[in-house]
């Protein structure tokens, strides 16, 4: 992709404030899109728009909590009035869940992951495309995991919200492909971020069998997950749609073989 690629489009990314949604911002903005970074952590929402703006490029800050339906649609449909159109969303605010067994699990911390990682890109899905719809193009990337595909011990709520999240990307995504809408997903590993450094400190021999099992023996980057998040948004994956693209080091291909 070319560094101008993208000018005069409107990129909308949640999550935008840290980790993986601040590396997604910053490489919408790189490749010339204007961009909307919105996140429930002010501070980190306004610190990467700094950052875009810092290299030369448009960026504005918005605070949304992502499971709130109305804020949600003051801020899909308030950056479409603000900029005249929506062409990239990369819905992609998350939390990592309660880390419990299923057995032992509160259903306050269910509903809340539930909430926040699922019930959010459905309706950030529901007021996006109702725009992308009437302007007649768009393209939608949702942060999904490898947990939602695999499953995984102690991430019951999560895993079933990312399983939610591949679901509904497939079902939204032939929806909508019929009026030049693609949506796809990119489904992470283990990505040194935020999320993952707290269970890294709480948990070390969790962490240490995590990338033990890594076929290439080490966690992700932000950006190796950004960069392919914005690839499926591009023209250049204009023919991918209801994709759930995997960027997971090989973990879910298969363990990494002994030394
Ligand atoms: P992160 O904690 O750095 O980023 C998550 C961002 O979402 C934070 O800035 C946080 O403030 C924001 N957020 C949380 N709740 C919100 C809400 N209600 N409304 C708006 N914003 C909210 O972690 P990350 O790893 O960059 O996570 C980004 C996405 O990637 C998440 O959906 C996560 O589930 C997913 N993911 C991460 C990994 C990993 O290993 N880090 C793996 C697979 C998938």
């Amino acid at each position: 992709m070319s560094h101008d690629e993208l000018r005069g489009r409107v990129a909308l990314v949640t999550g935008a404030g840290s980790g993986i949604g601040r590396a997604s911002a910053l490489g919408f903005a790189r490749r010339g899109a204007s961009v909307v970074a919105a996140d429930i952590d002010a501070d980190g929402a306004t610190e990467t728009a700094g950052l875009i703006e810092a290299g030369g490029g448009h960026a504005e800050a918005r605070r949304v909590d992502v499971a709130d339906e109305e804020q949600v649609r003051d801020l899909v449909r308030g950056t479409a009035a603000r900029h005249g159109r929506l062409d990239y969303a990369h819905n992609n605010a998350g939390v990592s869940g309660a880390a419990s067994p299923v057995a032992a699990m509160r259903k306050q911390d269910w509903d809340r992951t539930i909430a926040v990682n699922l019930t959010s890109v459905f309706l950030c899905l529901r007021f996006e495309l109702e725009l992308m719809a009437e302007q007649g193009h768009g393209a939608v990337v949702n942060t999904a995991s490898v947990a939602g595909i695999t499953g995984n011990a102690s991430l019951g709520d999560y895993a079933a919200s990312k399983a939610g999240v591949v679901a509904l990307t497939k079902v939204a995504a032939i929806e909508h492909a019929p009026y030049g809408i693609r949506v796809n997903a990119v489904a992470p590993g283990f990505t040194a971020t935020g999320m993952t450094s707290a269970s890294m400190v709480d948990n070390p021999e969790w962490a240490e069998a995590a990338l033990a099992a890594e076929p290439v023996g080490r966690a992700a980057s932000p950006e190796e997950i950004a960069e392919a998040a914005v690839w499926l948004c591009s023209d250049a994956a204009s023919y991918v749609v209801g994709h759930v693209l995997v960027v997971d080091g090989g973990l879910t291909v298969g363990r990494r073989p002994p030394d």
